[in-house]
């Protein structure tokens, strides 16, 4: 953000300094600012190019900033508007500049007493601007305003504004006198969109100089029907997007950008600190989709097939494109969660392409590892059938336990619960794993368990 200019620091405190010949002036002239932007960044004129008169602004490092005027530009300076400055410039003096304007526009409507129309002048110990007639004294005016990242089911808020900046927004707004930030953001994501929100997270803040104002940002989650009725004077456009569809800024500068990006990068589930999705909610129900890959190698020749990693046969990737299509149908869908093994992936990036969703792959939902049954015809193997009953004992020569492979199942469910509140998720996966999973949902006998039979491409639905 455009804050962000560690190790550097901005100063802001007031001193009653004077200028140096090395000390840096801001000089502004109908809202644009003087600069030079070449290709070693931002620059402005030194107070030894000038006579101007200056007022102290603040210091970043050991540079002083002053405010001072000098409506004619200096060679190799011209002056710039604060969008262009924004659209060109990065690093702590687009920081500066930010924040000299917010300051600059201060001083520019404070020339006179409100009250009495007397001149102001500055206050020797603070940066204030006191009467020279009746003693009122007015401090710098920061406007509060919000930004709302609004979710639902996996989904961000997203806005265009009607005028002004032209890239992807969160819904935002001034607070109004006798609010709390809390109701400017539920009046502000009311007016803008019409949806009511609960769950209201603080994020982070940011100073924006060149709205004079001092933004929060805030998660909350959209309340009971989450489609959109969008103010058609403030906005351009309003709509839900999934992490995947989220186009950023241009710059990095903005807390909005920031805001979009984490909902990002974090596949839409955001730091449990921030996040508005309360995973003890119970009346927030995940839907999870179990289903076993499309037709192996191994399958069709009917060998046992683990932890041996083989491919999808012609079948089997009809199988996957014909269970994309009845996926397609379930829209929700909003991120698969798939086995490394190969034909796993293969099978899940066939259904990914078609609903557009991402693959995270979680080794827990890997196959039995069957030891040294691995690859032997299972109709010449009566003996593996027996072992897959033993709850407690590891498959043979270095293999697993049933009891093994359920921890491992189980506790993946786990983490998709309590990653994916509220969202609909595919498990891309295994006969073996889909048969431990069933247990995880719905109470089976022995027999009823090693009955248990999973198809290629088969879907089972799980609701908690
Ligand atoms: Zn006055």
């Amino acid at each position: 953000m455009i804050q962000d200019i560690a190790p550097s620091r901005l100063y802001n405190s007031w001193q009653n300094k004077a200028p140096r010949p090395e000390s840096i002036l801001m000089c502004f002239h109908e809202s644009r600012l003087l600069a030079a932007v070449t290709e070693d960044g931002l620059r402005f004129p030194k107070y030894a190019e000038s006579s101007a008169d200056t007022t102290f602004l603040f210091s970043v490092d050991d540079e002083d900033f002053f405010l001072a005027e000098m409506p004619e530009a200096p060679a190799g300076f011209q002056y710039y508007t604060m969008r262009e400055l924004r659209d060109r410039c990065e690093g702590k003096y687009l920081y500066a500049a930010f924040t000299a304007y917010h300051l600059h526009l201060w001083y520019a409507d404070n020339r006179y007493c409100g009250r009495c129309r007397g001149d102001m002048q500055h206050d020797t110990a603070e940066r204030a601007l006191v009467c020279t007639e009746c003693g009122h004294k007015i401090y710098p005016r920061i406007n509060p305003a919000v930004i709302v990242g609004v979710v639902s089911r996996g989904r961000i808020l997203i806005t265009r504004y009607r005028r002004g900046y032209a890239h992807n927004a969160l819904v935002a707004g001034f607070t109004e006198i006798g609010e709390t930030l809390e109701e400017t953001v539920a009046r502000e994501v009311m007016e803008e969109t019409g949806l009511h929100v609960r769950n209201i997270r603080y994020y982070k803040s940011q100073p924006w100089g060149m709205a004079q104002d001092i933004l929060m940002g805030f998660f909350c989650e959209a309340e009971g029907d989450d489609s959109i009725r969008m103010d058609d004077n403030e906005l351009k456009s309003a709509v839900w997007c999934k992490p995947d569809e989220i186009e950023l800024q241009p710059q990095q500068h903005s807390l909005t950008n920031e805001m979009m990006k984490l909902f990002r990068d974090t596949n839409g589930h955001l730091p449990p600190e921030y996040s508005p999705v309360k995973s003890d909610d119970t009346s927030v129900k995940t839907h999870i989709y179990f289903t076993r890959h499309g037709e192996t190698t191994m399958n069709a020749a009917d060998h046992i097939s683990g932890i041996t990693d083989c491919e999808l046969t012609a079948h089997g990737i009809e199988q996957a494109e014909q269970l994309a299509e009845i996926c397609a149908a379930h829209r929700e869908i909003g991120v698969i969660v798939c086995s490394p093994l190969k034909r796993a992936r293969k099978t899940a990036e066939i259904i990914a392409e078609k609903l557009h969703v991402p693959i995270v792959t979680d080794a827990r939902l890997r196959e039995w590892d069957y030891g040294s049954y691995e690859d032997q015809p299972r109709s010449g193997t009566p003996e593996f059938q027996a072992a897959k009953r033993e709850f407690g004992v590891r498959m043979k020569d270095g293999g697993e336990s049933l009891l093994q492979l359920t921890h491992r199942v189980y506790s993946c469910i786990d983490d998709i619960r309590k990653n994916y509140p509220g969202q609909t998720v595919l498990c891309v996966c295994h006969g073996g794993v889909c048969r431990a999973a069933e247990t995880y949902f719905h109470d089976m006998t022995t027999d009823a368990f090693s009955h248990f039979f999973m198809g290629n491409c088969e879907l089972r639905q799980y609701e908690i």
